[in-house]
């Protein structure tokens, strides 16, 4: 019987681990699993929470053609003893002998009261299209308040307030907002917010939220009609609930070539694996680590197949971060390799322009890895691009 590769989640890394793996390994049966029929450009979803209309990818047009079996629906339970999956629309459990797992992360609404009542998130489609619809419901008025002064945070504040005029957007946050960027990308954001008339809270701690106000630690009380949770991801339990190594947030702890510690026929990418450089640097919740993770992952497990270790640990080097502001504005902030600020930045027109072509390379990037050709000298483990989204 062919090697059986099961790779569940088609996200970034997932989809780009299958596609490659099913190039490398022409021998191996590769099956993909994923909850919905369609591969979804998470970091576009702040567009749909605005009423754009994302490009619809559908999965089996995306592996037609390439061998890849499709399968469709949830994966309700890992068993690493049995090697096998449960899958909510199918009654026999998916056997593997190899797994990938990519399945990605969700909103961490845990820990803070109220939040999964009464908060919106825009971590998955349906989430962003219930705030889409609660901001018509108000016909795109009130008080707004994104909680969260992360990416996804002033992301989400700013596309808002940008397409929204009228609603009165407000950005809580415990830290300062863009605190990790250079005196000159901080004070292009600042300018922004200042623009769109967003109200930024640093220094505000949430302690509950409630159906139209939240509680703030230290006694005060802010009205919210609408709030949005932007305040860090969780990732789903199937990894701890089957018992394999996982950190406190239940994210795969996985060696240098992205293999579980625990359960070698294992193999965890994306932001559902704790991703570590050789240098111990953790690395961030991106689309732009998690693709890249994907492609080494497919290479490391095509190699161990015919009999040969991985050449390199898996690595990356960061470059920039990428950060949209509405769809008239941005800011490119170019790091040094180790995520740190460095002075320069783009800003504008021309962060639009550069955000817009890195998202679009990333999705392209994950839909073709089937058929992206390796380069030469590192065949086995190099990213098809700098994925630096
Ligand atoms: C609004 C927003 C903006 C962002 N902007 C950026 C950005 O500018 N740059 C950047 O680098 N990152 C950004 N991110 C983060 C980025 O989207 C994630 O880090 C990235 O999507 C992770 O890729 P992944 O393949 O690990 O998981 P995902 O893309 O989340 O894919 C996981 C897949 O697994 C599927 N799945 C989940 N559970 C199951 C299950 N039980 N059974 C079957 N399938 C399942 C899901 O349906 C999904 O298809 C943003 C995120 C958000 C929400």
């Amino acid at each position: 019987m062919a090697h059986r590769i099961v790779v569940i989640g088609a996200g970034y890394a997932g989809l780009t681990a299958a596609g490659r793996a099913s190039r490398l390994l022409r021998g191996a049966h590769v099956t993909l699993v994923n909850a919905a029929p369609d591969f979804v450009e998470r970091v576009r979803l702040h567009q749909a929470a605005v009423g754009h209309t994302l490009h619809k990818h559908r999965l089996a047009d995306v592996v037609h053609g390439t061998g890849i079996e499709l399968v469709i629906g949830r994966v309700t339970a890992l068993d690493a003893q049995r090697r096998e999956l449960l899958i909510d629309t199918r009654g026999e459990p998916l056997g593997y002998d190899t797994l990938v797992y990519a399945l990605g992360s969700g909103p961490d609404t845990a820990g803070v009261p109220g939040t999964a009542e009464h908060a919106v998130e825009i971590s998955g489609p349906d989430g962003a299209h219930a705030l889409r619809d609660r901001i018509r419901e108000r016909a795109g008025r009130g008080v707004l308040t994104v909680v969260g002064g992360g990416l996804t945070g002033i992301e989400a504040a700013t596309e808002l307030a940008e397409s929204h005029p009228l609603l009165r957007v407000r950005l809580l946050s415990a830290t300062d907002p863009g605190d990790a960027l250079s005196p000159r990308g901080a004070a292009h954001l600042r300018r922004v917010f200042d623009r769109l008339g967003i109200d930024v809270h640093s220094g505000a701690r949430v302690e509950e939220v409630r159906h139209d106000a939240i509680a703030l630690a230290g006694g005060r009380t802010v009205g919210s009609d609408i709030t949005v949770w932007a305040s860090g991801f969780t990732v789903p339990g199937v990894a701890q609930q089957a018992g394999l190594a996982v950190n406190d947030k239940g994210r795969v702890i996985v060696d240098q070539t992205l293999r579980s510690v625990s359960h070698p026929e294992v193999y965890a990418v994306g932001d559902s694996a704790v991703l570590r450089r050789p240098d111990g640097l953790e690395l961030r919740m991106a689309c732009a680590t998690g693709l890249p993770a994907g492609w080494y992952a497919a290479g490391a497990v095509a190699k161990r197949l015919t009999g040969r270790e991985p050449r390199k640990p898996y690595t990356f080097t960061y470059f920039q971060q990428c950060i949209s502001l509405g769809r008239r504005d941005g800011l490119i902030q170019f790091t040094d390799r180790d995520d740190r600020p460095r002075q320069a930045v783009l800003t504008g027109n021309t962060a639009v322009q550069y955000k817009e072509a890195i998202v679009r390379g990333a999705s392209w990037a994950a839909r073709t890895a089937r058929s992206t050709p390796e380069r030469r000298r590192t065949a086995g483990e190099s990213p098809p691009i700098r994925a630096t989204a």
